[in-house]
């Protein structure tokens, strides 16, 4: 990933019609969890008329508590494909935690004969899981969204990278998600946006910023923007490539993590700040 031996390569890389790169920018607005066939076609459609090619799927949820939803796992990918493809949608997100996911959304995909294709995510709790960094890196099929260790230092997730790079997989997006912080916060995590352009410093990778995970709540500020978006601006400003945003038809009955999920009526406006924020650095 440009880190060892000194390489200089070009940066980012190709994947099913869409190129992802230090010097692109993607919105990854969708659903944290799908519930059901109606929410995700409402998801769908609403990025259908923003324009948009990509989004954000949980199908596979890992879960703090053992008695929290979990997902609907294999279950939900014939319709999330099949609305995929039928809304345009290019790339979608989905956080794996073992093999045997890969190989499911391998299946189903082929199954739908959908053109849509997969990032595969790793999560911040599978941040050191070498077994699954070696799996997500030793097919070559899917590109992995990396997301950084909640709890480990920024050069360990970068080492976590190259495991997947090692195992032969170099299509790896870094995100930034915040870090865990033992002084407590307004937010769910301790916004970690000023690492952007450190990880465009010190690989290759494109890098993407989750402020939905980082924020943790929908809370508006006094200047009527919602925390979130501050939150996404701010890495836009610092050179993210990609932004991953929660949102959801009925916030109110999401069934993971719904108080940081944005109401989809606003993903317009959310969307537009960020053109104007791209537009103007
Ligand atoms: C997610 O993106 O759905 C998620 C659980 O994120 P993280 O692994 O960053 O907590």
């Amino acid at each position: 990933l440009g880190r060892h031996r000194g390489q200089v390569e070009p940066t980012g890389f190709d994947y099913n019609g869409v190129h992802f790169g230090q010097d692109t920018f993607h919105l990854f607005a969708g659903l944290c969890a799908v519930d059901n066939p109606a929410n995700t076609e409402r998801m769908m459609a609403a990025l259908h008329e923003q324009g948009l090619q990509a989004t954000r799927m949980g199908a596979y949820k890992p879960r703090t508590s053992p008695y929290d939803f979990q997902g609907h796992g294999a279950e939900c990918l014939p319709y999330v494909f099949e609305l995929a493809g039928k809304y345009g949608i290019r790339v979608v997100a989905m956080e794996v935690t073992e093999a045997r996911h890969i190989e499911e959304i391998q299946t189903e995909l082929d199954r739908a004969g959908s053109p849509t294709g997969v990032m595969l995510q790793v999560g911040t709790r599978n941040a050191q899981n070498f077994e699954l960094l070696k799996e997500v890196g030793s097919q070559t099929r899917f590109p992995v969204l990396y997301k950084r260790g909640f709890g480990i230092t920024l050069e360990e997730s970068l080492n976590a990278c190259e495991y997947i790079a090692a195992s032969g997989n170099r299509n790896v997006v870094f995100c930034l998600r915040g870090v865990k912080s033992h002084m407590g916060a307004p937010h769910r995590n301790l916004v970690d946006f000023a690492h952007v352009p450190v990880v465009k410093r010190l690989t290759r990778m494109p890098v993407c910023v989750d402020p939905s995970h980082s924020v943790g709540n929908r809370e508006r500020s006094p200047d009527g923007l919602l925390e979130v978006q501050h939150a996404a601006g701010q890495g836009l400003i610092a050179g993210a490539n990609m932004v991953l945003a929660d949102f959801h038809p009925e916030p109110e009955r999401a069934l993971v993590d719904g108080p940081q999920a944005l109401h989809l009526e606003e993903l317009p406006y959310f969307r537009q700040d960020l053109a104007i924020i791209e537009e103007a650095y």
